[in-house]
């Protein structure tokens, strides 16, 4: 392994430098020699100590990864400077409740100048240390997502913390393209058709891997619609609209899922084979039946019909079109039934 000069220019540290505990020194140095073995075998990893005293005043590198000099442009003496001068925010992510949501808590650059002493209060009491650092880097940003554990040293008041930084600029690129694009519809707050188009890649995906067994796509379209809209009025189509979209979410279960595919026309996605997908569609026609829609006083009569199609109907080579296709077919067979039905299988003459 190349030699590393703890008392060199290399080492842009403090503790080593003497006045520190032989327990403290020895786990810095060790770290140091751990780390560097890792970018030695050139792990795509940026590794970096960092310490601060118990106040939480002042913040220095013990070791800093080559690349992150590299990406920073300056020397490992500067980078704890240079750093924090090139971040534009700092994100962090929790689930609110597992497995329910997960909340992103950011912090901009701004922000942090009054806060790093907080953070650094908060990485001793966890212990960790999970977030991701957006920042400059000449003309572009980049994304890097920090993850470091923290060790007390309290008879010497110093905290270390021991971390890699790892580039996530693609990853946090997709999230924010998707949040552009918006992938949810305004009027009825479900999920838009570009959602469908993954849910269906996805799960053919899992039905060909063998992870699931079958699934199920229904297509719903709300019947004689235009009458409503010619009768009562576009807004009050779009009440319509809206509060249908809220009865048919309200009966799905966990792994269902409604959304708009256009227009007055609505998807339904579950896990399951046929019999299940037309149970769910089942529920869908009949919950909108019983539901009285009234707007300014006058009550609308709404229904739905549905075509199901279960994607094992055509076999493993499966394509979203051609589930769409089939589960439109038979949702024009229900038109065909007179309307305010499910049909789940293709009719005999086509
Ligand atoms: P069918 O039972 O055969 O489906 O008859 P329909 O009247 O529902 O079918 P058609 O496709 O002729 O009409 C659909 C109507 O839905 C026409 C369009 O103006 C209306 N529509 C589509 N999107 C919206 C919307 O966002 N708001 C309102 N108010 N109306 C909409
Ligand atoms: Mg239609
Ligand atoms: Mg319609």
């Amino acid at each position: 392994m190349e030699n590393y000069d703890f008392t060199g220019p290399d080492y842009v540290g403090r503790i080593l430098l003497g006045g520190y505990s032989s327990a403290l020194v020895r786990r810095v140095k060790d770290n140091i020699v751990s780390l560097r073995a890792l970018e030695l075998v050139r792990v795509p990893i940026i590794p970096y100590i960092s310490a601060w005293r118990d106040d939480g005043r002042v913040i220095w590198y013990e070791y800093v990864g080559q690349e992150f000099c590299e990406l920073l442009k300056c020397s490992c003496a500067e980078v704890a400077e240079v750093f924090r001068r090139s971040i534009i925010d700092r994100r962090q992510y929790r689930y609110v409740k597992v497995e329910e949501k997960v909340e992103e808590e950011i912090i901009t650059r701004d922000e942090l100048a009054g806060f790093w002493r907080g953070l650094r209060d908060e990485v001793k009491k966890k212990g960790a240390v999970d977030a991701v650092y957006h920042v400059l880097k000449g003309d572009e940003s980049v994304w890097l997502k920090d993850q470091a554990h923290m060790e007390a040293f309290p008879d010497d008041g110093i905290c270390l913390s021991v971390g890699f930084l790892s580039d996530v600029t693609k990853e946090m690129e997709l999230k924010d393209l998707f949040e552009k694009i918006g992938y949810i519809d305004e009027l009825t707050r479900l999920p838009k058709r570009s959602i469908l188009d993954r849910i269906l890649e996805i799960n053919i995906g899992n039905l060909q891997r063998g992870n699931i067994n079958d699934f199920v796509l229904v297509m719903i379209d709300v019947d004689k619609f235009k009458l409503v809209n010619d009768n009562y009025g576009h807004q009050a189509g779009d009440y319509v609209l809206a509060n249908l979209a809220e009865v048919m979410k309200a009966t799905t279960r966990k792994h269902d899922e409604i959304g708009r595919y256009g227009g007055e026309e609505f998807y339904g996605f579950t896990v399951g084979d046929l019999e299940l997908g037309r149970r769910f569609a089942e529920r869908l026609r009949r919950n909108v039946e019983k539901t009285v829609f009234e707007y300014k006083g006058r009550v609308i009569p709404v229904t739905i019909s549905i075509g199901v199609a279960a994607a094992s109907q055509a076999g493993k080579t499966i394509t979203p079109e051609q589930l769409i296709f089939m589960a439109d077919k038979r949702l024009y067979a229900a038109k065909a039934e007179g309307r305010n039905v499910v049909v789940s299988a293709d009719s005999l003459e086509s």
